[in-house]
């Protein structure tokens, strides 16, 4: 009730802001990342369009823009899950965008067909261990941790999270319904405790001993690497990470990312804005602060994604990915993973 009650009077103060003649551009994102404000601001500073953000969930978001219609202020929708892009086009709340020179050299898997939306960024929901009771030759595939040895042992967030739906959609293209549902009720069974907290937590609670394996999200451990926090550097530095699935697949991989709002007000600006954020600049900014994948294959990569090396990544598209997300979320529900 707060939430919304915050959304509505957010969106009425971006009404108001978007009514001076000022230039502007109306963002509404999930992305709850502090390189997004520095690089929007940069954006502000480079063209003079003044970004006004409303930060909520993107289910809210996408409600709000249905709710709004043609009358909503929204210019760029941005997403830290890909599939609510894919949900917003079908809900017929994008348009069409011009790809610009980058948006076309962006993989096709990572990108809308019509170009109603693009990939900014990719992340893998790989797996983090504490090295002293895990053995690297344990670990292979996300198949592997409903095995036996692993009860009591694994991490990972709740069914809420819009990253664990989206990895549970590819289990169901990889496994089909019933395949995905045995794994899902296998994890549960393994679960060290019941899930709770977000990506890190799950990380903190192997540093205190609750589990020894965790699924998340790859920036996450960059970010608590690069922590101005000395208890998350140290968390950090005692574990280790694994690309599941290289022999088979590939790891999943989900991508954040941003569609031009049907009804935007300001499209020239929103259009501005999304070639700027897949700008090289941009793009190496996000990898080197926030530790994403660039979508750009070009991109330069910070030190630390170097070192963790490529990966065989999962190449089903985020538009598949996007048709399983109902049916994931019922198969969360029947293997009882709260
Ligand atoms: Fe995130």
């Amino acid at each position: 009730m707060r939430t919304s009650l915050f959304i509505t009077l957010t969106a009425f103060m971006v009404l108001l802001l978007s009514c001076n003649d000022k230039e502007v551009v109306n963002v509404y994102s999930s992305r709850h990342y502090d390189v997004d404000t520095r690089l929007l601001n940069k954006f502000s500073e480079e063209t003079g369009i003044k970004v006004n953000t409303v930060k909520a969930d993107s289910d809210q978001l996408v409600t709000r823009m249905e709710t709004e219609g043609d009358r909503s202020p929204a210019d760029v929708l941005i997403t830290a899950d890909g599939t609510r892009l894919v949900i917003a086009k079908e809900r017929g709340l994008l348009q069409r965008m011009e790809p610009g020179i980058n948006g076309s050299k962006v993989p096709p898997q990572w990108r809308d067909r019509d170009n109603y939306w693009t990939g900014l960024t990719k992340r893998v929901r790989f797996m983090v261990y504490h090295p002293g009771r895990v053995d690297v030759n344990e670990l292979s595939d996300y198949e592997s941790l409903t095995a036996d040895k692993w009860n009591g042992r694994l991490l990972v967030r709740s069914s809420n999270s819009h990253y664990n739906q989206t990895l549970l959609a590819s289990m169901i293209i990889a496994l089909g319904e019933d395949g995905a549902l045995e794994w899902a009720g296998g994890i549960v069974n393994n679960m060290a405790r019941e899930p709770g907290g977000n990506d890190r937590d799950q990380v903190k609670f192997i540093a205190a001993g609750l589990g020894d394996v965790a699924i998340v999200n790859s920036y996450y451990m960059g970010l608590l690497h690069n922590s101005g926090n000395s208890e998350e550097r140290n968390v950090a530095e005692q574990m280790e990470v694994f690309f599941p699935n290289q022999d088979g697949r590939g790891a999943h991989v989900n991508i954040s990312g941003v569609g031009l709002a049907a009804h935007a007000p300001n499209r020239e600006n929103g259009q501005r804005l999304i070639e700027f954020l897949l700008s090289m600049e941009a793009q190496e900014q996000i990898a080197k602060e926030n530790f994403e994948y660039p979508v750009l294959p070009d991109a330069g990569l910070p030190d630390l994604l170097m070192n963790w090396g490529p990966f065989r990544e999962d190449m089903v598209s985020l538009d598949s990915l996007g048709q399983y997300s109902g049916q994931a979320m019922r198969i969360f529900n029947r293997a009882g993973w709260k």
